[in-house]
């Protein structure tokens, strides 16, 4: 089941003089989370938004299953399996837990042309959010107004919203952005048990998190990457230490 589901070549993406991507390149299997870890302004949102076609690239490609979708437009890149979330929040407070989920799900659903085909595909929508939110630990949360849940609990919302476009691929910009040590446990055991179905992007500072559930790291500084290999491997890496200017980087996680 180890398969590559994406594949990125090269990636740069320049604002103005500024290469806030500079040639990076990262492989994302099934059953393995890769994160990727660096400073503020490395150019980790910025890699994720040239993964999902939010932002166009200056150069390189991205290869997605058996397609190249270097420069599609992301609605494109979703259909074909990719599903991400935001480093800043997309629910709609004042709907349901459900309703945003549904409406995360039907987005993703081509359009039905007969009445028998929509009723069909008002039930694999249906069946879709159900499953989201069954995954993303919120079936007691589920016709709560998503205003009213707590801040852990709209995160994994946003997972649940990822999950019920069906991606193969998921790229999580700080999923623990924000949270207390009970919610980054919760979260830490869903990112968990999503690996197995799912390849999985993870940009994250939570070291503890990283460094619990990475199989691959990429360090990034300045819109390049220093660093990449195993946790272990990293950890090691004086030019990572030096990077970081001694902050922990979960050393004693292992
Ligand atoms: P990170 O997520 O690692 O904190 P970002 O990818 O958000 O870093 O940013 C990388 C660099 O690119 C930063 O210097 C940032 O100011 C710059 N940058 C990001 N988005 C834009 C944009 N839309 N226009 C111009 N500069 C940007
Ligand atoms: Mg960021």
């Amino acid at each position: 089941m180890n398969d590559v589901l994406l594949s990125a070549k090269n990636l740069t993406k320049r604002f103005g003089g500024l290469a806030a991507v500079n040639d990076v390149s990262v492989d994302l299997w099934r059953g393995r989370i890769h994160a990727v870890i660096g400073p503020n302004g490395a150019g980790k949102s910025t890699l994720t938004n040239l993964l999902s076609g939010d932002l166009p690239l200056t150069s390189g490609s991205v290869q997605l299953g058996d397609k190249d979708v270097t420069g599609w437009r992301p609605e494109k890149i979703s259909a074909q399996g990719l599903g991400r979330s935001y480093q800043k929040t997309n629910i709609f407070l004042p709907f349901t837990v459900w309703e945003n989920v549904r409406l995360a799900a039907q987005s993703r659903a081509p359009h039905a042309a007969s009445w028998l085909s929509r009723a069909i595909k008002y039930r694999a929508i249906n069946d879709r959010a159900e499953s989201a939110i069954a995954l993303s630990g919120l079936k007691n949360r589920k016709n709560s107004i998503a205003g009213t849940i707590s801040h852990g609990e709209q995160r994994q919302l946003e997972i649940a919203m990822t999950l019920a476009t069906g991606p193969q691929v998921l790229l999580l910009d700080e999923p623990l952005a924000g949270m207390g040590a009970v919610e980054a446990e919760r979260m830490v055991s869903l990112l968990q048990s999503l690996k197995k179905d799912h390849g999985i992007l993870l940009v994250e500072h939570d070291m503890d998190a990283v460094f619990a559930l990475a199989d691959q790291l990429t360090v990034m500084v300045n819109g390049q990457v220093i660093a990449s290999g195993t946790p272990a491997e990293i950890r090691l890496d004086a030019s990572v230490q030096a990077a970081y200017l001694g902050e922990d980087i979960g050393e004693e996680s292992v």
